[in-house]
């Protein structure tokens, strides 16, 4: 279905973040407003660090209904809506994660013209449902997390509340592997905490933790395009094939990590899927509607084909 025409009842959402020109979130939206009939637009906001402020008062200002946010201003979003007057601001996953990906600015709740805005994490739902549906079951699980940056975060605290048993986070800076896991820890948001470490990247370290492990989650962006011959796992030893292993990854398809994981006969799960799904949850949001996942899918792996894969 075509989109709408734009026209003075266009309704505006967004992606923030330095920078925004690759991101294939505007094809995978507008692709569901033209699916579901609605005459919106999903459009890039590149902000430069040190602009967000200006950038989140210029979102009211311009009767935006809301955005997704990415690196590098996800934490700050979560540190200036927490501040804002009214209760309940930030959402309880944006809240745990210290971190926001999705803005939503409803319509009809200002008094004085102000426009409120709500802070949201979908990255950690996104995470764990594409998980769940690639086969694999977090309960009980003994994982290894690589990364300690915000999608590490959003993947690490989606385990503990999906009820993981161990979570070993894994970080070239080994003090960023220990305050994630400090935040995870001190979460009250677990019935049964995990049992949670933290050590520095090394070949010798990741071998070792991912022979006890069930899943691996790589949550660095090696191995992204177009740097597509890296991968966290040594080239010259097999991942063990009873390991899940989940690169958040998305370009290209599969990522050298996953054709490892393949090669040695482990379960290899890209992150598209979690991509699609943090989206989904974002529209849905935004608009009420329920999310035309396969239509949104699609759009995502048209436009991996068309720019960006080598
Ligand atoms: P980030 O906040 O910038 O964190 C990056 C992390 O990766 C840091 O822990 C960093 O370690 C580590 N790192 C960077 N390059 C590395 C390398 N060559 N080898 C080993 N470690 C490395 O980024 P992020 O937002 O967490 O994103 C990480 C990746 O996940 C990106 O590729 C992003 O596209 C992807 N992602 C995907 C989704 C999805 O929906 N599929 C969602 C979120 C993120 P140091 O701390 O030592 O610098």
């Amino acid at each position: 279905m075509p989109l709408i025409p734009i026209d003075g009842h266009t309704q505006l959402v967004g992606l923030i973040g330095w920078p925004v020109e690759h991101s294939i979130s505007p094809a995978m939206h507008n692709a569901a407003f033209a699916e579901l009939g609605l005459n919106w637009r999903y459009v890039p906001l590149p902000v430069p660090p040190g602009r967000i402020h200006v950038a989140l008062e210029g979102l009211q200002a311009l009767g935006f209904r809301g955005a997704n946010v990415t690196v590098p201003h996800k934490q700050e979003v979560a540190q200036i809506i927490a501040r804002l007057p009214g209760r309940e601001t930030l959402g309880p996953e944006a809240l745990a994660l210290d971190a926001v990906n999705t803005i939503a600015i409803p319509h009809g709740e200002t008094k004085d013209g102000r426009a409120t805005l709500r802070g949201h994490n979908t990255d950690m739902a996104g995470f764990v449902g594409a998980l769940v549906d690639g086969g694999f079951q977090p309960v009980g699980a003994s994982s290894v997390v690589v990364g300690a940056g915000g999608g590490a975060r959003a993947v690490a605290f989606g385990l503990a509340r999906a009820r993981a048993r161990t979570i070993t986070v894994l970080n070239r800076s080994v003090e960023r592997a220990e305050d994630l896991a400090l935040a995870l820890s001190s979460t009250q948001n677990t019935a049964l905490p995990p049992s949670v470490r933290a050590l520095p990247l090394t070949d010798k370290i990741l071998i070792d933790t991912v022979r006890e492990a069930d899943l691996l989650v790589n949550a660095t962006p090696a191995g992204m395009w177009p740097n597509v011959r890296v991968s966290i796992w040594p080239d010259d030893v097999p991942v063990p094939g009873h390991v899940t292993v989940f690169d958040l990854v998305y370009n290209p398809r599969p990522t050298k990590l996953m054709e490892q994981a393949r090669a040695g006969g482990a379960n290899a799960l890209g992150g598209l899927e979690m991509l699609v799904r943090q989206g989904a949850l974002a529209l849905e949001m935004w608009t009420g509607e329920e999310a035309p996942v396969a239509v949104m899918r699609q759009a995502c792996q048209r436009s991996l084909e068309r720019h960006g894969s080598p």
